[in-house]
């Protein structure tokens, strides 16, 4: 079992704190998201629990362990970072295997098998070598030319064809010739396995002899994540994992981590500043604010009852509508004023607003999907006109404008019939309300009243 805890963890340069007083369990095998604005402390939470870090209070534990001083080696966590971090130089299988070759083979091991290598290369260069004089000896006129042109033939071989020199490689390997060797096959094979298993299932199996330069930018973070994937750790940690991929391939790498996170059932911490990432790939949503936890939840929750306005504000595109006003009482009726609208309060939330913040200002929230927008009809509370409109398709969004120079944006289904200027009663779903402290930014929770 593989959660992982930070306990009351902060991390402090100089006085200013990148992460305060952390409190948060990642359940074995669960897929937590930890998002929130540009410099809020998701990375250094990540660097801290990978050991890259020091923590200045708390601890940190994976399962029973508390890894506080155990090296980043130790901790039997994978990496994956927005920076692909291959080594261009070597082939796909290369990368794939080196995390594997640095646990189990010494250096002296592949010093050893570098050195055969070479020999090898002398004795087939003898050989060569001697027949060419059998050849010289029977085609006295073409004998040289021959030699030659199998010679360069041979070292063009080589050096162009990383699977040939793979397969002489394993073919040393596998004659066994000293007992450090033997064992260094038996390894070597269990790599080739998984380099192949890992391949196969990140859909890259037919690249393994390229070099990371002759990929795409989709098929190099999936050798990136095959790096990780490949170790078999009791964690991943992804920092920003597709931010360097193109739209398209984004929304496709994601469906792809997701399967293979639920395939494999590593517990997996990653990090994205992107909410629509964050919604699409959690279990759990950890969102982050100026190193202070807001709120842990899943994307459902998160989504429908934010805990204050920044969640509210953060999670959802377009993000939710939000508009400063007083709570009044009107002929006995509570009502929402703002500048520009008299909004009456759904009761659910009459008890809590007119008890607690009657005569006090609040904000009300409104997600653009909860607004409805009709032709107008002077019997209504809430008109606006149409500002801008914007259609993506699937959707229009309506950028409505208040007096006041108040505005929200309201999400239509399909193509909005609507005009540029045209004046519009604005309905709020009362069921889809929020209200917010104004002082503190909390949610008003009408459940609390009871
Ligand atoms: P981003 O999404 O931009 O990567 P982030 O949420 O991952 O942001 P962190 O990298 O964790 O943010 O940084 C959190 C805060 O700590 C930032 O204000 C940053 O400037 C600060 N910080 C990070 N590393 C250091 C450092 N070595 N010295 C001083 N301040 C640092």
């Amino acid at each position: 079992m593989t959660s992982v805890t930070f306990n009351n963890v902060s991390k402090y340069y100089g006085n200013f704190a990148a992460v305060d007083d952390l409190n948060l369990t990642v359940e074995d095998q669960e897929f937590l998201v930890l998002v929130g604005p540009s410099g809020c402390g998701k990375t250094t939470s990540l660097r801290m629990l990978a050991g890259l870090e020091d923590i200045s209070t708390g601890t940190i534990q994976i399962g029973e362990r508390i890894v506080n001083d155990e090296p980043p080696k130790a901790r039997d966590i994978a990496m994956v970072f927005q920076s692909y971090a291959l080594y261009p130089h070597w082939t796909i299988y290369d990368n794939l295997a080196f995390g594997l070759r640095m646990r189990n083979v010494s250096f002296s091991q592949n010093f050893l098998v570098f050195l055969l290598q070479a020999i090898l290369y002398s004795i087939a260069l003898g050989i060569f070598y001697a027949f060419s004089y059998v050849i010289e000896f029977l085609l006295p006129d073409v004998g040289a030319l021959l030699f030659i042109s199998g010679l360069i033939g041979g070292i063009v071989t080589l050096i162009m064809f990383a699977e040939v020199r793979h397969d002489i490689r394993r073919f040393i390997l596998n004659l066994k010739l000293l007992p450090a060797l033997a064992s260094m096959a038996e390894i070597e094979n269990e790599i080739e396995m998984k380099v192949k298993e890992t391949s196969t299932l990140l859909g890259i199996r037919e690249q393994l002899f390229k070099k990371p330069k002759q990929l795409s930018g989709g098929q190099r973070q999936r050798v990136a994540l095959g790096r990780a994937i490949i170790r078999s750790p009791e964690v991943f940690l992804m920092d920003e994992p597709l931010s360097n991929l193109d739209a398209k391939l984004r929304v496709q790498m994601r469906a792809e981590l997701q399967r293979m996170q639920k395939r494999l059932k590593t517990t997996t911490i990653y990090v994205t500043h992107d909410q629509i990432e964050a919604m699409t790939l959690a279990d759990r949503i950890a969102i982050m604010n100026e190193g202070v936890l807001q709120q842990v939840g899943t994307p459902d929750e998160v989504y429908t009852t934010p805990v204050n306005k920044f969640v509210a504000g953060f999670i959802g595109s377009p993000s939710m509508n939000f508009s400063e006003g007083k709570i009044i009482v009107d002929q006995g009726e509570l009502f929402f004023e703002s500048g520009s609208f008299k909004y009456p309060v759904p009761s659910q939330y009459r008890e809590i607003l007119r008890e607690v913040f009657a005569g006090k200002l609040v904000w009300l929230g409104i997600r653009p999907e909860h607004i409805q927008l009709t032709e107008y009809s002077a019997s209504r509370q809430v008109m606006a006109s149409v500002g801008v409109l914007e259609p993506i398709g699937s959707d229009t969004y309506v950028y409505i404008d208040f007096p006041k120079e108040e505005s929200m944006i309201v999400k239509v289904e399909g193509i909005a019939g609507f005009k540029l200027d045209e004046e519009l009663d604005v309905k709020f779903l009362p069921e889809h309300l929020h209200f917010f402290n104004y002082e503190t930014g909390h949610r008003i929770n009408p459940e609390e009243a009871e």
